[in-house]
Order: C-alpha cells, then structure tokens, then sequence
C-alpha cells in the first residue's frame, strides 16, 4: 500500500478538502439535505470522506469504525515499503521460493496480472523497485537527485512484469529476482471497493465512498445524481463536473499528486516502465468505471498510455469513460465520457473525441 507520507498526506488532505468542499458545493443545491450523514476520518494516510444516505447516525458511526478498521488492515498489508505481508512476499519472490498466498492476495495480486496485461504493462505493479530508484519509497518527499541513467538502465535490462509471474490456485512465484511488487497504483481502489463492500453488507445502498478526491457512489440522493467535480490540473479549482447514481467510480490520476523538484526540473510519481522516467505528455486522466480497482489501474495506465495509445489500452482494459488532459491543455475524451462532462470554468476548451 502506497504509506502515504506526511507531506504528502498533507497535500493530500488539502486537495480532498478542496474536492470535498467542491462536492459539496456542486451537489447539495441550495435545499439542505438532512437525512445525509458525512463523516470524515483519515485511513490509508489520507482524509476519507464518508456520505450516507438514509442511514442514521448510529449506523454512521458503525460505519466509519468498520471502514477505517478495514482500511488500516489494508494499509499495513500492502504497505510498499515498510515491513509487513507485502515486503515479506517480495523478500521470498526475490529468493526464488513459491508461496502460498491468503485469498485476499491471490484475488489482487489476479487482477494486478490482468489490468496489467490488459494496459501492455504500462500499469506494472512489478515495477517496484524502479518506483524506489525515483525516491518515492519513503514518507518524506525525496530530495535527492533523479537516479542515474546506469541504474535506470539495469532495470531496463531486467524488464520485470507482471507477466513474470506464475499464479496457481493460491500459490505464486517469479521468474524474475528483480520483480518487486508495488500495488500504490491500485490499491486505494481496491479499498474504497472494500468500503463499499461493507457498506452494502450493513444494509446501507445509498453512499459516497470519498479517498482524497478518488470516489465510489452507490445508488444516489433522494432519487438526485450527486455531481463530482474534477480538479483542474494546473489551477486551483475545478474544470468540469460529472453526474454520477447508480454504481460508479471516478478515479483521477494526476502529475501534481506527488512529485519532487531538482535543478527546476519536476519529477512526479507515475512511472512508465519501458522508459524507466516518470511518464511524459500527460496532466491528468480521469476514468468512470463500476469498481474503483479498475478505475484506479486504468487512470494510472492511460496515463502512461499517453496521447496517442490512451484508446487503445482503454478499449483493452474494458473503459469506455475516459478523460486525459494533455500538457497544452488539450483535452482528449472517449465519446461516452463527453456525454457526461460538464466544463465548469466557462473557459473554451480544444477537445478531441477518440473515435
Ligand atoms: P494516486 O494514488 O496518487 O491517486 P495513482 O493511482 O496514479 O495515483 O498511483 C500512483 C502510484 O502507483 C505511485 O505512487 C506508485 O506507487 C505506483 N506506480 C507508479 N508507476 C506505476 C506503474 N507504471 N504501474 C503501476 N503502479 C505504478
Ligand atoms: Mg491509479
């Protein structure tokens, strides 16, 4: 799990009470709303947002016990790089040994080797040590130089993917001594998917699960959509919003999320593996999707996809609500996200339909 480090737990909490704030802006209307029951707490080391409807304030209460308790579970058990289950299975694929997983390994790690496959290994969760080379496995920002183009280079060579792993029933092993597994990219969906897996087993079918700004809505508000906003990426505010009911998940993945500066150059978190750089091209990319796992790998892939191979990764990886705004602001859409896309800041946008 991506321990999210105190600066940027920081920046996190920032950015979610903004978002929040924008939520609750855009989706309350003017009529105050009182059977809505929010509560936030942090968990996964940013600010959860919980937002109930029909439920009362017991079950609320129950609610955000049950939820942060699961969170932490999954915090610890994913962590990237502190000691614990995860860190514990990298150290015995390293050593060459099979091991026998917990169903709730095997069922991510699975859908890891499928969203990977699916993204051509742009979305590579065995990328985990070229994911440390740029700094970004530790809890402060890091403030060192850009690794070197040697050690770049012999990760290259190694190539590690998720498709170097053999999964049988729930045992697993690696062919490759260098794969070190870093679920950061897809982990906060998958707890939010938890979230809402719980939320469903207490009866409650009307809620916003809300991770730092990354959501998932279930049913909806007194028969109303909740519009979400979407962060501009390079200004403070939001620069289009969307209506969501039903079951749906959106997800952003973004260049100013976590990111370090050196020598004026900055160096953000979403790493393309073929190139061993942070990815280049893109500011942020925003998916819809039924679960927030797939949400989650999806933002993360197209936006390493890039401009010109986004819509093809994402017809491979079954979405068809995409938004990826480009570094000139070019924003480029699949058509079903266009129907739903109202831009907000009443500024002309260049905008580009994938066929
Ligand atoms: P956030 O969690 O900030 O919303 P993302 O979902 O895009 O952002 O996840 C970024 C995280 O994913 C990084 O911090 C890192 O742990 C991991 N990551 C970076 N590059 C890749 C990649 N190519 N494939 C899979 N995971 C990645
Ligand atoms: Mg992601």
């Amino acid at each position: 799990m991506p321990s999210m480090p105190s600066i940027r737990q920081r920046l996190t909490t920032l950015r979610t009470v903004v978002l929040c704030s924008l939520l609750l802006i855009i989706g309350s209307g003017c009529e105050p709303q009182p059977s809505v029951q929010q509560q936030q707490f942090l968990a996964l080391g940013t600010l959860i947002d919980l937002s109930l409807y029909g439920a009362d304030k017991q079950q609320t209460e129950e609610a955000v016990k049950k939820i942060s308790v699961r969170m932490e579970q999954i915090h610890h058990d994913w962590h990237a790089w502190q000691a614990g289950k995860l860190s514990q299975l990298n150290q015995q694929l390293q050593a060459g040994q099979t091991v026998e997983l917990s169903d709730e390994q095997r069922a991510l790690i699975a859908s890891g080797i499928q969203l990977a496959a699916q993204s051509e290994q742009r979305f590579n969760p065995a990328a985990g040590k070229l994911i440390g080379l740029w700094g970004f496995h530790s809890d402060e920002r890091p403030a060192d130089p850009p690794p070197s183009e040697q050690a770049i280079k012999n990760f290259l060579q190694h190539a590690p993917s998720m498709a170097q792993l053999t999964l049988t029933g729930n045992t697993l092993s690696s062919s490759n001594p260098q794969l070190q597994l870093d679920v950061g990219g897809y982990a906060k969906g998958y707890a939010v998917d938890e979230a809402i897996r719980i939320l469903r087993e207490m009866g409650i079918d009307n809620a916003i699960v809300n991770a730092g700004g990354d959501l998932r809505a279930i049913g909806d508000k007194h028969g109303q959509a909740w519009r979400i906003g979407i962060r501009h990426p390079r200004k403070p505010g939001v620069i289009a919003s969307i209506e969501v009911s039903g079951d749906e998940s959106v997800f952003t993945s973004g260049d100013y999320e976590r990111y370090f500066e050196y020598h004026g150059q900055r160096y953000h978190h979403i790493i393309d593996p073929q190139r061993g750089h942070p990815a280049r091209g893109v500011s942020s990319v925003t998916i819809i999707h039924t679960d927030a796992t797939t949400a989650d790998a999806a933002a993360t892939a197209l936006f390493i996809a890039g401009v010109h191979d986004w819509p093809r990764i994402a017809k491979q990886m079954q979405i068809d609500h995409a938004m990826l705004i480009d570094e000139s602001g070019i924003i480029h859409m699949t058509p079903k996200m266009q129907a739903r896309v109202h831009f907000e800041d009443g500024l002309p946008h260049e905008v580009n339909v994938s066929p």
